[in-house]
């Protein structure tokens, strides 16, 4: 289970929007599986298919939550025209088991979010608390 505040959801979604039709992306960072904050990336691939950080602006962000005493806990892309679930290239570049994948799909009216961990090659989808 991951705890997200609605209005980091918003955010996301609100980012995801105005990034189509490419790929949207962040890092979400917090104690726990409780999320405090969000940062929007850029996605240096700026494609509608992938999604890449750039590692500077990634180790800007790591450097920051460690000021505030917080981790990466989280980070999350957009599928602008496919399923909330993790693409076969999502799960091989899965770099980290304790991390967090929450994708959001905009393929459908409504958008739809949802958190996976990936561990050896599965993915298995977690549940999102939403706060506030
Ligand atoms: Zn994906």
């Amino acid at each position: 289970m991951i705890r997200i505040p609605r209005e980091i959801i918003e955010r996301i979604i609100a980012q995801a929007r105005e990034e189509l039709p490419n790929e949207a992306c962040g890092l979400l960072t917090g104690e726990g599986n409780v999320v405090a904050e969000l940062y929007p990336m850029r996605n240096v691939d700026a494609s509608p298919e992938h999604f890449s950080f750039d590692p500077r602006e990634q180790f800007a962000v790591l450097k920051s939550a460690r000021q505030s005493g917080q981790r990466i806990i989280a980070n999350f892309h957009s599928h602008p025209a496919t399923p909330a679930r993790p693409s076969g290239e999502d799960i091989r570049l899965a770099y980290d088991p304790e991390l967090c994948y929450i994708i959001l799909s905009l393929a459908e009216e409504q958008p739809v979010i949802k958190a996976f961990s990936i561990r050896d090659g599965r993915a298995e989808q977690v549940s999102i608390e939403v706060e506030g």
